[in-house]
């Protein structure tokens, strides 16, 4: 049995609270770490007793299961702090730091290249394992480096290391980062100075009014369910074939766009999940065109082979 561990722990604690969809069952254990000491003394516990992790950010691209999740769940979003240096444009920040925290807080120094990332509410270790996008922009663009925690290399915490760029093997919503069992703690960006902060300021403002008015920000979302089968995308094909506001439970296909599906208020993961899989099998059955989700799924079973392929 695992000793009592560090204060942080808590047990059975619904995940629900800890995703945008406002949905998913509970943590067996749960610490929302602040401090790098703090997420040392977390990991060795886990390694000391056996018991497996997994990280989170803010949650916001996250399916998890009604069931809940085994084992220790580390929630990172309170894991914050930055620096900026707006002479040389180079900008580090803590994995748990918000997106648009770090996107405003650039523009107001003058420093270009994150307007795109105000709307999107997630973490800098999120934005970095997704390779979060809007408006053309990606954070691959601006990144220069990452340091990861490595659970696999000696000592009981786990080694951190530094991945530059060229090693993340990043491409449209992936990088390496998702396949691996790296834990992201902190990331470098190099921006452009020199820029002047009120027309940064009215960029990003534009960026967000944009997406506010033509995506359902005021619904529990994960954003965009499905990755886009570029050329096409996958919202004009889920519109095409009348699937807006179609609903399993209180999950619905959100009437204003339609690769968003949104929990109207009492919407399990199931529902969300049976949701996602009705969507790629009309596509499927219309297009031929099969759909992958850009949302991960943590704690189901893996998908039929027919709906992965
Ligand atoms: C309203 C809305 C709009 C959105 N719009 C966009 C958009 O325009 N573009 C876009 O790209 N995305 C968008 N998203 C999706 C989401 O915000 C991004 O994918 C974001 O980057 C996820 O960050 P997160 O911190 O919430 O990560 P989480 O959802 O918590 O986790 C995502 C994945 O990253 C892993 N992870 C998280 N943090 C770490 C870490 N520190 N180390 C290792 N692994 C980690 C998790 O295990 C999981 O596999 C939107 C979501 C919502 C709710």
């Amino acid at each position: 049995m695992a000793d009592s561990g560090p204060d942080l722990l808590r047990c059975q604690v619904s995940l629900a609270d800890y995703t945008t969809w406002r949905v998913g069952g509970p943590a067996e254990w749960l610490a929302e770490p602040t401090t790098a000491d703090q997420l040392s003394e977390l990991i060795a516990w886990a390694s000391q007793n056996k018991i497996p992790w997994r990280v989170i950010g803010a949650g916001s691209n996250l399916l998890i299961c009604d069931e809940g999740l085994p084992g220790l769940t580390l929630c990172l979003r309170k894991f914050q702090g930055m620096s900026m240096d707006s002479t040389t444009g180079l900008v580090e920040a803590l994995a748990g730091e918000p997106i648009p925290t770090l996107a405003r807080r650039a523009a107001r120094a003058g420093l270009h290249g994150l307007e795109w990332a105000v709307g999107i509410p997630g973490t800098v270790g999120g934005a970095a394992v997704m390779n979060a996008g809007a408006q053309g922009g990606c954070t691959a663009d601006c990144l220069v480096s990452v340091d990861v925690l490595d659970p696999n290399s000696d000592g009981e915490a786990g080694m951190v290391r530094t991945l530059i760029k060229e090693e993340l093997d990043f491409s449209y919503r992936h990088s390496l980062l998702q396949t691996s069992e790296l834990m992201v703690i902190s990331a470098r960006f190099q921006l452009t100075p020199g820029h002047d902060p009120q027309e940064l300021s009215k960029i990003t403002s534009g960026n967000l009014n944009h997406r506010t008015t033509t995506q359902p920000y005021q619904w529990p979302s994960c954003g965009s369910v499905f990755r886009n089968p570029e050329p096409q995308k996958a919202g004009q094909l889920i519109e095409g074939l009348g699937l807006k506001g179609r609903r399993i439970g209180g999950a619905e296909i959100s009437p204003i766009h339609a690769n968003f599906i949104v929990n109207t208020g009492d919407a399990s993961a199931e529902d969300i999940l049976n949701l996602i899989h009705l969507v790629q099998e009309e596509v499927h059955d219309s297009h031929g065109i099969t759909l992958h989700p850009e949302v991960k799924q943590l704690g189901f079973p893996p998908e039929p082979l027919a709906l992965t392929a």
